[in-house]
């Protein structure tokens, strides 16, 4: 097995194996081959991950703000001088391309642990000044953070939730998906060769129920989850119930609206990269791209052209645009939704099939494909796919676009492409969405917050907003005169 971890947990500073937990088989998607084998979490395992970060915590909260960035800064180093390594097995355990993985993935995530390393040092509270008196506002950790990640982007996804709540000087137990188990502790190594204290990043495995376990541990402060809406309804009730904080980021079914105006190869680029990047597995993806219809015409042609020119294939040559899907549930899921699509009655424009590539016969690929002709109350319009699966829906009017792309239940993500920048900004502020774009699409430079609103989230993940959600202010009222008393 080509990336057998040395063990499956990381705890305090070091691997833990309980091999009474549950076997989880870890697939390389382009073959289907066998690459590790973790084992679940017992209760024993989360019981010492929680306990380790509890412990860990309050001495790390004591730091300077500086001390802990320092750490963290040399964490994003050290992630920078792996990031080949890390970036092939990145593409090992989700089938996404090398040459994704090289640029987009760990050095997110050290760009995260650079950015809030440094900012954490400014942010603070602040002072109000009530004449004889003066308050001021302390912005402390919340203890022990749960983080709880998606398979789409493994160290990316830890990356974000660990640098914010480490920032901060909380604790973190992460628990990775059980499909993508293994570069979250190789973040765990770097840390502790970082200098980080045992204990403050701990990483266990399992399914949903570890996750729901470490959500409801009595010693867990705070969760953040990266995953679909029905485990958000699952994971922000059961927080709920114990009165814990919640990140909840979220899927989306985001529009994408190229105006007239539009440059054409900007708004092409901008589709393709909102759609088929990451084998569309992207929760912030474009897919309900509405062209006016001035420009419909031109928009397909180039589109149809550069989307045929894309290299699926071997994800480890760096020649190859494309991967396979994360696993075969997801790709008969993508197969299955392209059927609904033609049943509907949307023109099944190009791929639409599942090729079967030489020395990758048994990998999980679906070809890029693009749907013209889709109306809002189709499916395929409405549902998220998580695949390279593009709808094109023709529009006439600004209004008329902005009605129809706000008719989701999601608001993750949303953007615009026109020459007339007065416009884009109108649209914009129009839009449901919680993260957008003017010409360009999913940039997540981590110095911008990233989150959705209605059903695609709750709170926001980056930028000083993350320290935010990582903190709770305490208030404190400084009386410089005599107390006054009624008695
Ligand atoms: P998922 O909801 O199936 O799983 C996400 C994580 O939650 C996994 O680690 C899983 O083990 C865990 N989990 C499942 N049930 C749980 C429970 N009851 N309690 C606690 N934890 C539980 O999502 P997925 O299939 O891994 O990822 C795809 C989804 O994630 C898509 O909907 C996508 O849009 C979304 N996503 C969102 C973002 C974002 O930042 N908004 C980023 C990436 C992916």
């Amino acid at each position: 097995m080509r990336a057998q971890p040395k063990a499956s947990h990381y705890i305090n500073g070091r691997y833990v194996e309980d091999e009474r937990g549950a076997a989880i088989d870890v697939l390389y998607p382009a073959t289907g081959e066998l690459i590790a084998r973790v084992h679940s979490a017992t209760e024993n395992i989360v019981a010492l991950a929680v306990e380790a970060a509890r412990a860990a915590q309050p001495a790390w909260a004591r730091l300077k703000p500086v001390e802990r960035g320092r750490i963290l800064r040399r964490a994003a180093d050290l992630i920078r001088d792996r990031n080949e390594d890390l970036a092939r097995l990145e593409t090992l355990n989700t089938g996404k391309a090398l040459q994704e993985t090289l640029v987009a993935d760990a050095p997110s995530a050290a760009d995260a642990l650079e950015f809030l390393g440094g900012a954490v040092a400014g942010f603070g509270g602040d002072q109000v000044d009530l004449g004889q008196s003066f308050g001021y506002t302390r912005r402390e950790a919340l203890g022990v953070c749960v983080g709880i990640g998606a398979w789409n982007y493994p160290i990316q996804i830890a990356g974000w939730k660990s640098a914010p709540a480490l920032a901060m000087g909380n604790a973190m137990v992460f628990k990775p998906s059980e499909l993508t188990p293994l570069s979250a502790l190789k973040l765990a190594e770097i840390f502790t060769e970082a200098g980080l204290p045992d204990g403050l990043f701990n990483v266990v495995q399992g399914l949903g129920a570890v996750g729901a376990a470490l959500v409801a541990h009595p010693s867990v402060a705070k969760v953040s989850l990266t995953g679909s809406v029905d485990t958000g309804r699952k994971v922000q009730a059961l927080a709920g119930g114990h009165m814990k904080q919640a990140t909840m980021e979220l899927g989306g079914k985001s529009p994408l609206i190229v105006f007239n105006d539009a440059d054409v190869e900007n708004a092409v680029g901008g589709a393709m990269l909102g759609n088929f990047y990451s084998t569309g597995q992207v929760c912030s993806n474009g897919t309900r791209v509405f062209v006016q219809k001035g420009i419909h015409d031109r928009f397909l042609d180039r589109l149809t052209e550069r989307t045929k020119a894309i290299r699926l294939g071997n994800p480890l040559d760096p020649e190859t645009h494309l991967g396979p899907l994360i696993s075969r549930a997801q790709h008969d899921r993508v197969m299955h939704y392209i059927e609904i699509g033609r049943n509907e009655g949307a023109t099944l424009h190009l791929g639409g099939d599942a090729p079967r590539l030489q020395g990758f016969e048994d990998g999980f690929y679906v070809s890029p494909t693009i749907f013209t002709g889709v109306r809002d109350d189709m499916r395929i319009a409405r549902e998220e796919i998580f695949g390279p699966v593009m709808s094109i829906l023709a529009f006439e009017e600004e209004d008329e676009v902005v009605t129809r792309a706000n008719d989701t239940p999601f608001g993750l993500a949303a953007g615009v492409f026109t020459r007339d920048l007065a416009r884009g900004h109108r649209v914009i502020a129009a839009l449901s969405a919680g993260t957008c774009w003017i010409n360009a699409y999913n940039l997540t430079p981590v110095e911008l917050p990233f989150g959705g609103v209605k059903q695609s989230g709750i709170g926001r993940e980056n930028a000083l907003a993350a320290l935010s959600h990582y903190s709770q202010l305490k208030s404190v009222y400084v009386e410089m005169g005599d107390v006054e008393s009624p008695y």
